[in-house]
């Protein structure tokens, strides 16, 4: 196919867009490729379509191709669904909701379990039918609170989306690794560098749930990994590991000091250093930090935090350990209704004896001495020994990650890093079964309930995902799977014999079974090779001076490497390039 820039529907801008800060949103509306219409609202203009189209093409083959089956529902969804799994309200302000003419409530669909399921129970009723999974690849409607990056987080978006239906766990679990599979094959043929982290700590069920992040510096979602192995997570999901227990025998008892005027961890370690004969630094002092807890249908409680006093508590982490609890800071009332405890100077002592619950750090294994709080004001207790003088009631793993600590899997020294989130699986189990009582009927005749994953695919973030990672200061650069054009053709000059040679290069291409962008644009070389490098085709086919002596000139966008090419042997070298 030929598609020529002097008919082609496109504009180039030469200034990056005002409201745009990430370069994927520059560069795509720069090289137009999408124009906003709305706050996180976008058009897609045909190059941008073409590239588009392209990795929908490859998700959708890779869906096919372990037997899903793709169907399609509207995006106009009517409301009663969503109330029976209680998404109407749950969903607050995210929701696109509206009412048709009658005043009947409906929504734009933020994704479709509750369709999906529903279907299912619509058309299934024997084990025999089962498992099944289907998807769409849909327009989704949320009403994000901030939408971003142009096409990174819309407000209206091109999802896949896939549901698993499985008439056993380990059935789910295949379904799983299906997908988890195909996602691999999508994201490799789409070249991009990613990491596959667990989306919760290994405590709530592993791999239950895993976030495919595509590595980009202006990634909303941070991830650590490991410098030395293919180790990645995110950070509610690195689980610190716990040192060797150490010998009780030989430590020192534990002895309270008078430390006037030591409220904080750094003013602790000063006084102890200046007051004491040993060395101490934060992270020989633990610190208890305090917070309250909502178990669903149960009434706030207080729980105490113990952390090395070198590391805060990463509240996103405390979240993720303690759900589907919520947690909140304790304040001011908290402590006075608690006198016991003296902030500044907690120590596990009032904690434990007080009834409250008391969850330490993996470090704060059996043998390990501390400098904690003597629950007293202005005094602290040095050499306070796990296993002899406390014993905490669990392990709560919500200090700080941070660079230079050791990976769990033992192999290097964890690094921050950003990334996008281009993919998300998820095992569902049997919530939206149990909502809508989806059941087979078994062997025996007796119900089995069916147990669900679901699965997403943001794809047209992925068209900025890949432009994030794959561009440098000249434009985009596209990998070759996706690129809107296989070559570039451009006729670097306007008399006859060039434009005659361009448009036949293009349709000796074209014949061959490549996609040709042919600039047969009456402007000049200059403006043609910048536009050509904003547009980023990967293969660039410059028919100019070099015709007269028989050569013509093919360009790598990526490396920038030139060669010049015989006019005869061009199109075989192109194709040899393009398939390579
Ligand atoms: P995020 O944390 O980025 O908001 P999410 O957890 O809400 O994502 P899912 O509900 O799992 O995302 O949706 C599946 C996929 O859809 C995501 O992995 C992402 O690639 C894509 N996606 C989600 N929200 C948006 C959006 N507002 N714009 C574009 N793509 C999106
Ligand atoms: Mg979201």
């Amino acid at each position: 196919m030929i598609t020529r820039m002097s008919s082609l529907f496109l504009r180039t801008l030469r200034e990056d867009p005002a409201d745009a800060e990430v370069p994927s949103h520059k560069l795509l509306v720069r090289a137009g490729y999408v124009r906003r219409v709305a706050p996180g609202g976008y058009t897609w203009l045909p190059l941008g379509l073409k590239v588009l189209r392209n990795i929908e093409a490859v998700v959708r083959e890779e869906m096919d191709a372990f037997g899903a089956q793709e169907i399609q529902f509207p995006a106009l969804l009517p409301k009663e669904p969503y109330e029976a799994t209680n998404r109407w309200e749950e969903y607050g302000p995210n929701l696109f909701r509206l009412k048709d003419r009658k005043g009947a409530d409906y929504l734009l669909g933020p994704t479709h379990e509750e369709m999906f399921t529903l279907t299912v129970k619509g058309e299934y009723s024997s084990y025999k039918d089962y498992p099944v999974t289907l998807y769409q690849i849909q327009t989704k409607y949320r009403d994000e609170a901030r939408p971003r990056a142009g096409i990174l987080r819309g407000r209206e978006f091109l999802m896949k989306d896939s549901y698993s239906f499985d008439l056993t766990d380990e059935g789910l679990s295949e379904s799983y690794k299906n997908h988890r599979d195909a996602y691999i094959r999508i994201f490799d043929r789409l070249g991009l560098e990613y990491v596959i982290v667990s989306a919760t700590s290994g405590a709530m069920g592993g791999s239950a749930s895993e976030e495919f992040l595509a590595v980009a510096e202006t990634g909303e979602d941070t991830f650590v990994r490991s410098t030395e192995s293919g180790y990645a997570a995110n950070v509610e999901a690195v689980a610190t590991p716990a040192p060797a227990e150490q010998p009780i025998d030989d430590k020192p008892a534990a002895q309270v000091h008078h430390t006037p005027n030591t409220p904080t961890i750094e003013t602790l370690v000063d006084f102890l250093n200046a007051n004491t004969d040993r060395k101490f630094t934060a992270a020989d002092t633990l610190k208890n930090v305090l917070v309250k807890v909502k178990q669903p249908g149960k009434d706030w409680e207080l729980l105490a935090v113990a952390v090395p006093g070198d590391r805060e508590v990463d509240f996103k982490r405390l979240e993720a350990a303690v759900e589907p609890a919520e947690v909140a800071m304790v304040d001011e009332a908290d402590f006075a209704k608690n006198s016991f405890l003296v902030k500044g100077y907690i120590g596990p002592g009032a904690i434990q004896s007080n009834g409250i619950r008391f969850l330490a750090d993996p470090r704060v294994v059996k043998g390990t001495a501390w400098v904690t709080g003597a629950d007293k004001a202005d005094h602290h207790v040095v050499d306070l020994v796990v296993g002899r003088d406390f014993t905490p009631d669990g392990v709560i793993d919500v200090a700080e990650v941070r660079e230079g600590d050791a990976s769990p899997d033992g192999k290097g020294v964890l690094v921050a890093a950003r990334g996008i989130e281009i993919g998300h699986i998820f095992q569902l189990g049997r919530k939206y079964a149990d909502a809508f009582s989806l059941d087979a009927l078994g062997p025996d005749s007796k119900p089995v309930r069916i147990t669900m994953g679901s699965y997403g695919v943001g794809v047209s973030r992925l068209v900025a995902a890949i432009a994030e990672q794959s561009h440098d200061d000249r434009g985009l650069i596209w990998p070759r799977n996706v690129a809107p054009a296989d070559v570039h053709v451009v006729v670097a000059g306007k008399d006859e014999t060039l434009m005659s040679a361009g448009e036949d290069f293009a349709k000796q291409l074209s014949a061959k079974g490549l996609k040709v962008l042919l600039d047969d644009r009456k402007a000049s070389p200059g403006v043609k090779f910048a536009d050509a490098e904003l547009v980023g085709i990967p293969t660039i086919l410059v028919v100019g001076r070099g015709l007269k002596d028989g050569t013509v000139e093919v360009k790598d966008r990526r490396s920038g490497e030139r060669v010049e090419v015989p006019v005869a042997e061009a199109v075989e070298h192109l194709v040899q390039v393009v398939t390579s």
